[in-house]
C-alpha cells in the first residue's frame, strides 16, 4: 500500500497532493491539471488522484474526529473558523493569482469572493458562540396530569463525516473553505472535500490553511480531507462510503441527481443537498416596463452576463408583455449583445454545453437568435459571445428545453399578450432558485396571482432587482423546490445552511445532570430556548 507523506510545506506551496489529515496523498493514482481558461494551456503542477486507500483513510479519520468535534465547545468551533478566515486573509494574493489563472475570472471578482468567503466563515462563527441555533426546545412534566405528562428536551445535533463537493463557478465560496464546508463545520461534522478538477491549486491553497488551522488548534486530524480526483470515482466512493453520512453538492442536475440517486440507494440511505440548476425566471410587469425599460435592459445585461453568466442565479429568461416598448427592450438588448467582447468560460466542457445548447436553440421555430460580433474566438481559448433570443410564449410552452438551464451568458426573452399566458408560463415552471418581478405598485396589486404562484416555485423572490449577488446573512434561502435543488426545505447560502447538518434529539425525563448545557435548567450559555411553548433565555423553573 502506497505510504503518506506529513505535509511540512508552506501554505502558499503547491504539492498536486490530496490532504489527508495532517499526511498528504501519495497513492501514484491517474494524473490531472487545471487549464487556463484565457489560452486553453493546462498549468503547472501536475494533481494526483486520491485512491480508495486515501478515501478510506480520509473517512477513518473523520469518523475518529468526529466524537470529540461534536462536543467540542462553542468558543473552539467559532476560533476555528475565525482563524481560517484569518489565514486566508493572510495568503489572500496567492490565492486571487492562481484562481484568476484557473478560472479567467478578474482579480475585483475574487477580492469580493475571498471577502464574502472570510465574511461567512466569520458569520458562522457568532452564530455558534451565540449557541441559540442548537434550537433548543423544554416542554415541562406535568405529574398532576392525569395521564402524567413527562419532561421532553430538544435539540439539535451533528450527523457524522460530511462530503462536499466544491463548484466549479465559486472557487472560494463554494469549494474548499466555502458555504457547505463551513455550515457543516460550524454544525459540529468533519468535512472530507471532494475538490472541484477545474481549480485544484486555489482548493489546495485553501485546503493548507484549514488543515493548517486544525494543527496549530490541536482540534482532532480528520477534522479536514481534501481529496483530488481526475474523474468521479472519488466522489462516488465518498457518498456510497457507510461513514459518511450527508452530501453537500453545487453543480449540474445530472452531477446532483446523480449522487442523489447513490445516496438513496445506500443500505443506509444519507441526505445530498444538491444545489443544481435554475433559470432564473424575470417578469417584468407592463407599467414598469413602460417607465422605466431602458433602465431595465441595463440592469438585466449586466446581471446575465455577470462572471460570463455562470452564476446559479443568472436570469435566464425574462417574461415581457408585448408591446412597443417590449420591441425596444428587445432591440436595446440585441445591441448589446451586438457589440460585446467576448466572455472566458470556465472550463472546456462549460463551454462545449454552451455552444450546444445555444446551437440546438437555433433550430426551434418562432425564436429569433441575436450573437455578438465575429462569432466565438477560435484561439483554444474558453471564450464564447453572450447571446439574447426572443422568442412568444407558445413557442416557450411548447418546447420544454427552452425552460433548461443554459450557463453562461445568454437569456432568453418571451413577449406574452396577456396576463392569462403569463399566468400559465409561470405555474408549468418547474423549481428554481429565484424569480424576479419589475413592478409599480399597481402592476403588484394587478399581478398579486403571478406573486403567489411564483411563492410555490422558487426559494427567492426579487423585486425591481436583479437575482444575482446573494447576500450571506441569517434570513437568506438560496434554495427552492426540485430541480433547483435535491431539498426545498433547505438553503446552501446564509445561517439557516446550518439546519442541513444535524438532526433533532429529545430527551425524555432526563436527569438534569445528564442532560446537554444547552438543555440543562439552568441555561448556562443564556441562549434562546422554548419552554413550553414560549421563547425565553430564563432558567427552567421545575414546577414543584
Ligand atoms: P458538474 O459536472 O455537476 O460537476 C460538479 C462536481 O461533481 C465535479 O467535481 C464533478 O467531478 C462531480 N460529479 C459530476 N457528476 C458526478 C457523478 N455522476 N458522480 C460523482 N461525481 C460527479 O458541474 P460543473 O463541472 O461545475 O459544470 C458543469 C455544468 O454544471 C455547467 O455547464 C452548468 O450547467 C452546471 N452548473 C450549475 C451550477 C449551479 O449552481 N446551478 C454551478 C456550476 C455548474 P468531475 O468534474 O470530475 O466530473
Amino acid at each position: 500500500m502506497p505510504t503518506m507523506e506529513t505535509t511540512q510545506r508552506s501554505a502558499t506551496e503547491l504539492t498536486g497532493r490530496s490532504i489527508i489529515g495532517f499526511s498528504s496523498g501519495n497513492s501514484g493514482g491517474a494524473t490531472f491539471r487545471a487549464f487556463d481558461p484565457q489560452t486553453g494551456k493546462p498549468c503547472e503542477p501536475e494533481f494526483t488522484s486520491a485512491s480508495v486507500n486515501e478515501v478510506n483513510r480520509a473517512v477513518e479519520l473523520a469518523v475518529a474526529a468526529a466524537p470529540q468535534w461534536a462536543s467540542s465547545s462553542r468558543e473552539v468551533r467559532a476560533e476555528f473558523l475565525r482563524a481560517v478566515a484569518a489565514g486566508l486573509e493572510k495568503i489572500a494574493s496567492t490565492v486571487i493569482e492562481r484562481a484568476k489563472l484557473e478560472t479567467g475570472l478578474p482579480e475585483g471578482r475574487f477580492k469580493s469572493e475571498l471577502a464574502r468567503t472570510c465574511g461567512q466563515m466569520r458569520l458562522f462563527a457568532d452564530v455558534v458562540q451565540e449557541g441559540s441555533w442548537v434550537s433548543a426546545r423544554i416542554d415541562r412534566a406535568d405529574p398532576k396530569r392525569t395521564l402524567p405528562k413527562p419532561d421532553i428536551r430538544s435539540m439539535l445535533i451533528p450527523l457524522g463525516p460530511v462530503a462536499i463537493f466544491g463548484a466549479s463557478n465559486f472557487p472560494l465560496a463554494f469549494s474548499v473553505g466555502g458555504g457547505d464546508s463551513v455550515s457543516a463545520w460550524a454544525a459540529g461534522n468533519p468535512v472530507i472535500v471532494k475538490a472541484h478538477p477545474a481549480h485544484p491549486g486555489t482548493g489546495e491553497l485553501v485546503g493548507r490553511v484549514i488543515s493548517d488551522a486544525v494543527r496549530s488548534l490541536g482540534l482532532p486530524e480528520g477534522l479536514f480531507s481534501l481529496l483530488f480526483d481526475s474523474g468521479i470515482a472519488v466522489g462516488q466512493a465518498l457518498v456510497k462510503h457507510p461513514d459518511v453520512k450527508a452530501v453537500g453538492f453545487t453543480g449540474s442536475l445530472a452531477g446532483g441527481r446523480a449522487l442523489m440517486d447513490l445516496a438513496a440507494a445506500r443500505p443506509e440511505p444519507i441526505p445530498v443537498f444538491a444545489e443544481m440548476g435554475s433559470i432564473n425566471p424575470v417578469f417584468i410587469l407592463p407599467r414598469a416596463l413602460q417607465e422605466r425599460g431602458e433602465h431595465i435592459v441595463a440592469g438585466l445585461y449586466g446581471s446575465f452576463t455577470l462572471g460570463g453568466g455562470q452564476f446559479c442565479t443568472k436570469p435566464g429568461v425574462v417574461f415581457v408583455p408585448k408591446t412597443g416598448a417590449s420591441e425596444e427592450l428587445a432591440r436595446k438588448l440585441g445591441e448589446r449583445v451586438a457589440e460585446a467582447s467576448p466572455f472566458t468560460l470556465l472550463t472546456a466542457g462549460i463551454r462545449t454545453a454552451f455552444v450546444h445548447g445555444r446551437d440546438e436553440r437555433k433550430s426551434t421555430g418562432n425564436l429569433r437568435i441575436t450573437v455578438g460580433k465575429n462569432g466565438d474566438p477560435d484561439d483554444g481559448s474558453y471564450r464564447v459571445n453572450p447571446v439574447v433570443m426572443e422568442t412568444n410564449a407558445e413557442t416557450f410552452l411548447a418546447n420544454v428545453e427552452l425552460s433548461e438551464e443554459l450557463f453562461g451568458p445568454a437569456t432568453l426573452l418571451v413577449s406574452h399578450s396577456n396576463k392569462a399566458q403569463v399566468l400559465e408560463a409561470a405555474s408549468k415552471l418547474k423549481g428554481h432558485l429565484t424569480a424576479t418581478v419589475h413592478g409599480t405598485e399597481e402592476d403588484f396589486s394587478e399581478f398579486a396571482d403571478l406573486i403567489s404562484v411564483l411563492q410555490t416555485k422558487v426559494g427567492r423572490l426579487v423585486f425591481n432587482g436583479y437575482p444575482t449577488g446573494v447576500e450571506v446573512s441569517h434570513a437568506m434561502v438560496h434554495g427552492g423546490p426540485y430541480p433547483a435543488t435535491s431539498d426545498g426545505r433547505s438553503t446552501s447560502v446564509g445561517t439557516q445552511a446550518i439546519l442541513r447538518f444535524c438532526r433533532p434529539v429529545c430527551f425524555q425525563d432526563c436527569p438534569n445532570e445528564f442532560l446537554p448545557a444547552e438543555l440543562k435548567d439552568e441555561n448556562p450559555f443564556r441562549i434562546w430556548r422554548m419552554i413550553d411553548g414560549e421563547m425565553t433565555r430564563d432558567a427552567v423553573a421545575r414546577p414543584a
